[in-house]
C-alpha cells in the first residue's frame, strides 16, 4: 500500500497526514474548502481538555434536553422536530447510558495520550499557536455540581488523571480575575491547556505540504465507489469531474463522514451537534489585563474560556440538536457574551465575533477510529466536543493500524 487519500483537511485530517507522512506513505489530502480548518476546526472552544472527558451519556443530559426544550438560550437546545436519523441517534445515544463511566474513563485516557503526541509534533514542526499551559478550571455554582464533579474525578483518577477539588480562595489565587461571587467552588487540571486550532492546523498542513503531501483543496469528494479491490474517489475541481484510485483512504469529514460511509456501506453514525463561539479581541488595556490566562469550564452554563495570545479572547459553547444548518443565532450568541459581562466585568465584550460549528458526535460519544468494511477504506472521526483534544492519539491509532494491516497484508 503506498497512495493514500484523505477525505478533510479539519484537525483530525492534517494529524492522520502528518502521521502517515511519517510512516512513509505517499498522501493527498482532500477538502471542499480552499483552506484547512474552516469547518469545525475553525473557532472552537481552545481546550486541550482531558478534565472534560466525561461524556454525555446520562439520563441527567436527557431530562436536561426534555426541560429546556422550549427555553431558547439554554447550553442544550433540543429542537422537537425528529427525522429517522436524528431519532436513531437518540436511541443508541440512550443505550449507551449504562456506559457512561466506562466511556469517560477510556476518553481520558485517550486525552491523556494525546497531550504527549501533540507536544512532540509541535516540538518537532516548531508549531506556534498561542499554547497556555496554565491549566483548566471547572467552576461550580452549587453543591449538586460539586458532588457530581467528585464523583467524575474518581473516574478521572482511574484513567490517569489529576483533578483536584479547589476552594473559592484558591480558584482566586490561580486566576486573580475572576468574579466568583455566583459560584461555591470547582476543580483544578494543572496538566490541561488550552490554543488555537484553526492556526495549529493551518501551519501543520502546512509542515505537511512542504513534506510532500499533496492539497486538493476546493476539491469535494462527490462519491467513494469501490471495485473490491481499491476504493476510488469521484471528486469535483473547478465544475470539472475527475475519478482517482487510491490503495486506502481515511474519511476524517466532520459531520458529513456519515453520507461518504454510507456510499461504502459502513454505519458511521454521526449527528452535528451544533455550538458557537464569540472571539474578542482585546484592545483596550483594561481587557488585555483582565481577560484570564487559565482556561475556564462553567459547568452549569456549559461554557468554556481561553485566552488566545495577548489579544484575543475565546468564549464557546452551548449545544443544539437541529441538523445541519451552520446560522449563528442571537439568541445562542448572547448568553456567550452576558457571561463574559458578568464573570469580567472590565473585559470589554465591544468586538465580539461570533461563530458556529458542528460537533461531528457518534451516539457513545467515543470517536470511530478503525477499518471500514471494505478493504482500504479507514475512519478516523466522530470526535464530537473533543476532536481538538484528541485528534493527535486518535490519528497515530488509526495509522499504525493501517501500517499493521499493510505489513500483515505484505
Ligand atoms: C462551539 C464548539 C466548541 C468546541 N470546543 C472544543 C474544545 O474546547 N476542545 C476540543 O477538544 N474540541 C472542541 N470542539 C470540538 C472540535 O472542534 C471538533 O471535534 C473538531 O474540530 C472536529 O474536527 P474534524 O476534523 O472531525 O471536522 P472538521 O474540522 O469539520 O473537518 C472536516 C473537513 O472535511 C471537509 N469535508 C467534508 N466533506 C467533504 C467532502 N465531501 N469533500 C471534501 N471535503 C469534505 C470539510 O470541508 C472540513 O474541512 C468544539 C466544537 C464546537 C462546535
Amino acid at each position: 500500500m503506498k497512495n493514500i487519500a484523505i477525505i478533510g483537511a479539519g484537525i483530525t485530517g492534517i494529524t492522520t497526514a502528518y502521521q502517515l507522512l511519517e510512516r512513509g506513505y505517499n498522501v493527498s489530502v482532500f477538502d471542499k474548502n480552499r483552506y484547512a480548518a474552516m469547518e469545525t476546526s475553525f473557532a472552537n472552544g481552545g481546550q486541550l481538555s482531558a478534565c472534560n472527558a466525561e461524556v454525555w451519556n446520562s439520563w441527567s443530559t436527557i431530562g436536561k434536553g426534555i426541560q429546556w426544550m422550549l427555553k431558547k438560550d439554554a447550553p442544550l437546545l433540543f429542537s422537537p422536530k425528529m427525522n429517522f436519523h436524528k431519532a436513531r441517534w437518540l436511541i443508541s445515544f440512550m443505550s449507551n447510558i449504562p456506559n457512561h463511566k466506562k466511556n469517560t474513563i477510556l476518553t481520558a485516557k485517550m486525552a491523556i495520550e494525546s497531550r504527549d503526541e501533540f507536544k512532540r509534533i509541535l516540538n518537532k514542526e516548531n508549531i506556534k499557536l498561542d499554547l497556555e499551559e496554565k491549566g483548566i478550571l471547572h467552576l461550580c455554582d452549587n453543591e449538586i455540581s460539586l458532588i457530581h464533579g467528585r464523583k467524575v474525578n474518581k473516574w478521572l483518577n482511574e484513567a490517569g488523571l489529576s483533578r483536584k477539588e479547589v476552594s473559592i480562595d484558591e480558584m482566586i489565587s490561580i486566576e486573580p480575575s475572576l468574579n466568583l461571587k455566583n459560584f461555591v467552588g470547582g476543580f483544578y487540571t494543572d496538566s490541561d491547556m488550552s490554543g488555537d486550532i484553526h492556526k495549529f492546523t493551518m501551519l501543520l498542513a502546512q509542515a505537511c505540504m512542504n513534506k510532500g503531501v499533496t492539497f486538493y483543496y476546493e476539491t469535494e469528494v462527490k462519491k467513494i465507489n469501490h471495485d473490491k479491490k481499491q476504493p476510488i474517489i469521484s471528486f469535483t475541481q473547478s465544475d470539472n469531474k475527475h475519478k482517482q484510485n487510491y490503495d486506502a483512504i481515511v474519511i476524517c469529514a466532520g459531520v458529513n463522514s456519515k453520507f461518504l460511509a454510507n456510499d461504502l456501506g459502513d454505519n458511521v453514525n454521526i449527528y452535528p451537534v451544533k455550538g458557537y463561539s464569540i472571539t474578542l479581541l482585546l484592545e483596550d488595556r483594561d481587557s488585555v489585563d483582565h481577560a484570564p490566562y487559565v482556561s475556564l469550564l462553567d459547568d452549569k452554563a456549559k461554557i468554556v474560556s481561553s485566552r488566545l495570545g495577548k489579544n484575543r479572547f475565546r468564549v464557546a459553547g452551548t449545544a443544539e440538536f437541529n441538523g445541519y444548518n451552520k446560522d449563528i443565532r442571537a439568541d445562542r450568541i448572547n448568553p456567550l457574551i452576558k457571561w463574559c459581562n458578568e464573570l469580567f466585568p472590565k473585559v470589554s465584550t465591544e468586538h465580539a465575533i461570533p461563530w458556529a460549528g458542528l460537533r461531528p458526535m457518534t451516539p457513545s460519544m467515543v470517536p470511530r477510529v478503525g477499518s471500514g468494511k471494505l478493504p482500504g477504506i479507514y475512519y478516523n472521526t466522530g470526535h464530537g466536543h473533543l476532536g481538538w483534544t484528541l485528534s493527535a492519539f486518535t490519528s497515530q491509532q488509526i495509522s499504525d493500524h493501517i501500517l499493521r494491516q499493510d505489513n500483515f497484508e505484505h
